[in-house]
């Protein structure tokens, strides 16, 4: 490891002011930044201590949804009685995350900002374009169980690791920032990017920016949900393929469909137009097939990867049966439904 300075503020603002400068980096609980500092993939000259921040708080917003401070640790938010009886897919994807141990120590800020797991990021001996820009991409070519399927470019294949943050793009979850330009407020959608020519950014976040909050509309989605999580293990593993999957019935037929998936892509991918297939119809087999073949049309394998363009397929079937039925996939049982 290099060596840092370290900060310890205790408002926002003072935080921002130590941020100043390249390779100034906040931490949160660690789990992730600490393992990337190890290998040497991280290199800080300055850590932002944010633990004294007051962004711990769960609150009401006018509009009837809820505002999630950036500090809130992942397992207080899943276990929240507000998040589990209003919110029960972002519960159920953030249980299906880590362990009870990471879930502990992680935070909502740094939960949205963890990077990639590709196994090439976190070898320095290997060419990464996002860990050294215009270094080239290894696993182009090489190793590519996580990788993408939708939405990467010549430049980097790589996915984003977060199972919150699929639920949080299918619930339209807005994140609010404050940087050295003021507060504003970035529509989920637009929070994470494709890779393009420029993988080494992550996010649309500005520089010296923080995380201070997600806030979650009204709509509460808590009938018909599911998060089903496929991975090589059934615990302690990152998704192969992920779908949060969200509907409103009306009567007998679907008035909404929200439907993200993770694992595939480099950012959690919602095709909105895919969604707009099912909506006036009656569940069916044969209506998820049309939807599931829609997201998939433009997919593409890698070699090794190849089979997570079916696996996607049957995961959007079956989480859209589930969610439908009102039977959602559990994270505690580890049962596979
Ligand atoms: C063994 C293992 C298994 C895991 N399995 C899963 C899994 O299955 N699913 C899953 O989703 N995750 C998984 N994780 C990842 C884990 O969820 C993340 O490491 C964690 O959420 C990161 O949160 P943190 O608070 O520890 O962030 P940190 O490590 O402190 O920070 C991560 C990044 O975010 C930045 N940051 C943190 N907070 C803010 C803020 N408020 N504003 C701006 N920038 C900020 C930091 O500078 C850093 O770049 C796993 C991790 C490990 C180690
Ligand atoms: S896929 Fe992206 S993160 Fe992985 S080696 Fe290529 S450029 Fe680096």
């Amino acid at each position: 490891m290099n060596r840092f300075s370290y900060a310890r503020p205790t408002t926002v603002a003072e935080a921002l002011s130590e941020v100043r400068g390249e390779a100034v980096r906040f931490l949160a609980g660690g789990t992730n930044l600490v393992d990337l500092m190890r290998e040497e993939v991280e290199r800080p000259v300055k850590l932002v201590d944010i633990n004294r921040l007051p962004l711990r708080d769960i609150e009401e917003t006018e509009g009837g949804g809820l505002k999630i401070g950036a500090l809130v640790p992942n397992s207080d938010l899943a276990w929240d009685a507000r998040i589990e009886s209003r919110y029960p897919l972002l519960s159920a994807a953030l249980l299906a995350g880590a362990s009870p141990q990471l879930r502990n120590a992680a935070t909502t800020g740094g939960n949205l900002l963890q990077r990639t797991r590709c196994y090439y990021f976190y070898d320095v001996a290997t060419a990464c374009n996002k860990r050294d820009p215009g270094s080239g991409c290894q696993a182009i070519g090489g190793l590519t169980r996580l990788h993408a399927i939708l939405g990467a470019s010549e430049h980097c294949i790589a996915t984003h690791p977060s199972d919150m943050c699929v639920a949080l793009q299918a619930l339209d979850a807005r994140v609010h920032v404050e940087g050295p330009e003021g507060a504003r407020a970035i529509a989920f959608q637009d929070f994470h990017r494709l890779p393009g020519d420029r993988p080494q950014d992550d996010t649309t976040l500005r520089p010296g920016e923080l995380v201070t909050a997600i806030e979650l509309p009204a709509e509460r989605f808590d009938m018909h949900y599911t998060y089903l999580k496929l991975r090589d293990r059934q615990s302690y593993a990152f998704a192969l393929v992920s779908v949060a999957a969200a509907l409103r019935m009306e009567d007998d037929v679907i008035g909404e469909v929200r439907l993200a998936l993770g694992g595939v892509a480099h950012k959690p991918w919602r095709n909105r137009e895919a969604e707009a297939l099912l909506v006036g119809k009656a569940p069916s087999a044969d209506a998820y097939a049309e939807v599931a073949d829609a997201i998939l049309a433009e997919a593409r394998g890698q070699g090794t990867n190849d089979f997570k363009i079916p696996l996607a397929r049957r995961a959007i079937l079956r989480a859209l049966d589930q969610a439908a039925n009102a039977n959602p996939q559990s994270q505690i049982e580890k049962r596979i439904a």
